[in-house]
């Protein structure tokens, strides 16, 4: 198995632009693969659970400059813990998290760049705000001083093809571009955070700057057992 992982993330780098930043998908992978991830380059990586990422935290402490994303669904009592430990957070999906995350980001002076998570398409199993009620609460999201708002995350429901794939990333950049025409003071629309392993080629030709990949650097994921 040796140096796969890093041949992987080799011929994948080779495809995306300069600017597109990879965020390497680490839950349910061991600190041993996330290791060769970081001998070959990866500074950032996202889990979707406070407790696996606090516990890779440590395993990995010698390893000092990674940024960490979480870009699973947050829940209320595991904000604090999330703000402490995560430099970004692709996964804001309603105004009540913003504004917790924006006071515990006050009360433990730190300033967390987010992303806020958008629904374009119904899916029972997503998270996010739909266009209409996220346009609606930008006024109040845009006092969240706190907080670095820095652009959108989306993912793709799994039953898409590609020119459906494709449309929903366009509609998440011209979301985004529609949001920046208006001059708030604390949003900002410099992110794009979406695609994935089955989808990345398709977000990154929609202007995705930053790409989420697990399966297709470190391999299926096996379930933990416990
Ligand atoms: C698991 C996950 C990914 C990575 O998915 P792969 O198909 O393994 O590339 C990306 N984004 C989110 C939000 C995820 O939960």
């Amino acid at each position: 198995m040796t140096g796969v992982i890093i041949q992987r993330i080799k011929e994948i780098r080779q495809q995306l632009p300069e600017s597109v930043r990879l965020i390497a998908v680490t839950k349910q992978v061991p600190p041993a693969a996330m290791r060769e991830a970081y001998a070959a380059g990866v500074r950032d990586f996202g889990e979707n659970r406070i407790q696996e990422a606090e516990l890779k935290q440590t395993q990995l402490q010698d390893l000092p400059d990674i940024t960490w994303h979480l870009i699973g669904h947050l829940q209320s009592n595991k904000a604090r813990k999330a703000v402490e430990i995560f430099d970004w957070i692709h996964s804001v999906d309603s105004l009540k998290l913003a504004l917790r995350l924006n006071d515990l980001a006050g009360e433990l002076f730190l300033q967390p760049q987010v992303c806020l998570q958008v629904k374009l398409l119904s899916d029972p199993n997503k998270y996010g705000w739909t266009v209409a009620e996220l346009l609606a609460e930008l006024p109040e999201l845009d006092k969240c001083s706190n907080l670095q708002i820095q652009g959108l995350m989306t993912i793709g429901p799994l039953e898409l093809d590609v020119s459906e794939s494709l449309a929903l990333f366009q509609h998440t950049w011209e979301l985004a571009d529609r949001i920046r025409q208006k001059n708030w003071l604390n949003i900002h629309m410099n992110h794009l955070s979406m695609g994935m392993s089955s989808d990345y080629q398709l977000a990154v030709q929609a202007g995705a700057t930053m790409v989420r990949l697990g399966r297709i650097i470190f391999g299926e994921r096996t379930p933990l057992l416990s």
